[in-house]
């Protein structure tokens, strides 16, 4: 029997849900307000927590800064959806002693100075130790500006140096441009005469951005991609995600479980069945022409138009197998269902 051992976690995040305020072009996770709620439960959310505690590691800074691939970060979709359940993490967390615990936002929530400062020092009072804000032209499409603005503005003030604003430089960018509301992408690319997207945001060409973004950049034939690596690589102990179904997903990789995170003593130390997860033991081989061999039998054609990157020729393929078969590794099925 072939088998695979998952590295232990040493840092990660933890999806409250997939259901977001936002279906941003980019998102790997193919977050939006469509999801069902499917809310992490306390019982879950506190197994996972203390199957967390004993692995977590802080940010080099200590335990009481943030960084982003130490500590663990509360997430979605948008995690403020559910403010009730994101401060019962928190207290939980804080409890256990996880150390470097930080909350993603979009920043949708943020309509008033007094709602947002509230907010935001509850957290802090029950544990938290810091903030991701996200901006970028996708972002804004759905955010108004002001209420990322108000978010950066009073995590300063609530959470002083542990504020990550992702990509800083759009932040300056919007605030140069004097944007109020929203943006959409056509716009920002006509405001900023045809900024080169492809080359300006960072960002995985993987999840709904390989679907929605694809008119930004070239495509190659399969083969041209067989031999390049995942990156980050698959199988790795930091910055992983587990979601509010039990599943343990490798890095960014949405619509991948290595397993049910209940089980994660077990698939460190016994490891992965891969005899029964075909799809994971071409993933881990980085064998994505085994893939390719693999859904053809399933009668999956490889696409005329080409690819934008690996993981949108990996996603094309698992998307067919998802509508061919059940593969137990190929979850939260839904993600499938959401990447339009
Ligand atoms: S990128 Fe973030 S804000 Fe946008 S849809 Fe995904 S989870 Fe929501
Ligand atoms: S090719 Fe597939 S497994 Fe590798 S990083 Fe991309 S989505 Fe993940």
């Amino acid at each position: 029997m072939r088998r695979a051992r998952i590295p232990q976690p040493i840092s990660g995040g933890l999806l409250l849900s997939y259901k977001c305020s936002a279906a941003c072009r980019h998102c790997m996770y193919a977050c939006s307000p469509q999801w069902d709620g499917d809310w992490l439960t306390k019982e879950d959310l506190e197994t996972v927590l203390s199957l967390l505690a004993r692995r977590i590691q802080p940010s080099p800074w200590g335990n009481q800064t943030i960084s982003l691939n130490h500590g663990l970060h509360f997430t979605g979709g948008e995690p403020f959806l559910n403010f009730e359940l994101l401060l019962e993490a928190v207290r939980m967390a804080e409890e256990m002693g996880i150390p470097s615990t930080f909350v993603e936002t979009n920043c949708s929530w943020c309509g008033s100075d007094e709602r947002t400062r509230e907010r935001l020092q509850t957290l802090k009072e029950a544990g938290l130790k810091g903030i991701l804000i996200s901006v970028n032209p996708f972002y804004a499409e759905y955010v108004p500006f002001e209420r990322t603005e108000r978010c950066i503005r009073i995590s300063q003030e609530v959470f002083g140096v542990n504020v990550v604003v992702y990509q800083a430089a759009y932040y300056h960018r919007f605030r140069q441009m004097d944007l109020t509301g929203r943006m959409p992408l056509e716009e920002y690319i006509k405001r900023t005469q045809g900024e080169r997207l492809a080359e300006q945001v960072e960002l995985f060409l993987m999840g709904r951005a390989a679907r929605k973004l694809r008119e930004f950049y070239r495509r190659y034939p399969a083969q041209r991609l067989f031999h390049e690596p995942c990156q980050p690589p698959f199988l790795r102990n930091w910055h992983n995600h587990f979601d509010n179904y039990g599943n343990l997903m490798p890095g960014y990789c949405g619509g991948i479980s290595l397993g049910d995170w209940r089980d994660l003593d077990a698939l460190e130390d016994e490891g992965i069945d891969l005899d029964e997860h075909p799809v994971l033991g071409f993933l881990i081989a980085e064998d994505i022409e085994g893939l390719l061999g693999f859904a053809s039998d399933f009668g999956y054609q490889e696409s005329e138009e080409g690819y934008v990157s690996k993981c949108d020729l990996c996603l094309d393929i698992r998307s067919h197998l998802v509508s061919r078969g059940n593969f137990g590794e190929l979850r939260p099925r839904e993600f499938y269902a959401q990447l339009e």
